[in-house]
């Protein structure tokens, strides 16, 4: 059994607009290009192909005007088969109580933040805010973490910041993306490795600079914090999967990993 615990997609009517402005977006990257066409259904088709049971749907309210029909989408999706979506909030949001509370009552379990496209640092006491609620009303919360190519000047969200995170809000279940940070390896070795934190492993197989270091983490951060993650579209599954299965971890790792650890977040019977 597998869970894939970082996913994209969009509803249908939208899904070739998002696609084309996030490519746009992409393009300072040259190894990142979409491996669907942003629909549910065609995520769905190269999960399963690729052995994966479930996938967390990662929706993001980029403003505010839009949290309420992103929370809709997502609400839609739950207690779905094979889909897991997020909730979102907008740091500006005036209706953070009631929209967990929408959430809360389709028996969704997180919510996902990205601090470089609503352009804040992780460290704005605008995000507190949420991590309060968050840990008050026992969401799970997943971040972006490390370099967007949205904003390649300045990353928003650093390993650094995010043990800070942690340390103001020791009760909140908090997931660094990107195996801790997207191009920051290093950094999450040094801040991050060994802590509470949940790291997903999504990209590791786009980054071949950093292999041996994603290596390092998988085999010392803790077996109960890390949650195996495409980032489909964006990267390929098949290849995510197998970057896990070489690493050389034990079989009971890779088992806490690829299905228990995400079971438990998601209230999984
Ligand atoms: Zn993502």
């Amino acid at each position: 059994m597998r869970i894939d615990f970082h996913t994209h997609c969009f509803p249908d009517a939208l899904a070739p607009r998002a696609m084309a402005s996030l490519e746009k977006n992409c393009a300072a990257d040259a190894a990142i290009h979409p491996h669907t066409d942003g629909t549910a259904g065609d995520a769905k088709r190269l999960l399963q192909s690729a052995g994966i049971d479930r996938a967390v749907v990662c929706n993001i309210a980029t403003n505010a005007k839009q949290e309420t029909n992103v929370n809709s989408f997502a609400i839609s999706m739950a207690g779905d088969g094979f889909f897991s979506p997020l909730g979102s909030l907008h740091p500006d949001s005036v209706q953070m109580e009631s929209e967990l509370a929408r959430l809360a009552a389709a028996g969704i379990r997180g919510i996902k933040l990205h601090p470089d496209y609503v352009g804040l640092l992780l460290s704005d006491p605008r995000f507190d805010r949420i991590f309060s609620l968050a840990e008050e009303r026992g969401f799970f919360v997943v971040v972006h973490a490390g370099l967007d190519p949205i904003s390649p000047e300045l990353v928003h969200a650093t390993p650094a910041m995010f043990a800070a995170v942690q340390k103001r809000h020791p009760r909140l279940s908090l997931v660094a993306a990107h195996m801790g940070g997207y191009c920051r390896a290093a950094e999450v070795l040094e801040h991050l490795v060994g802590t509470d934190i949940y790291l997903d492993t999504s990209l590791s197989a786009k980054r071949p600079e950093e292999k041996e270091l994603l290596t390092k983490i998988l085999h010392e951060h803790r077996t109960d914090r890390l949650l195996f993650a495409t980032d489909t579209p964006w990267s390929n599954p098949q290849k995510e999967i197998a970057f896990i299965e070489n690493a050389g971890l034990s079989a009971a790792k890779q088992e806490r990993i690829f299905c228990q650890n995400a079971a438990e977040l998601l209230h999984l019977a």
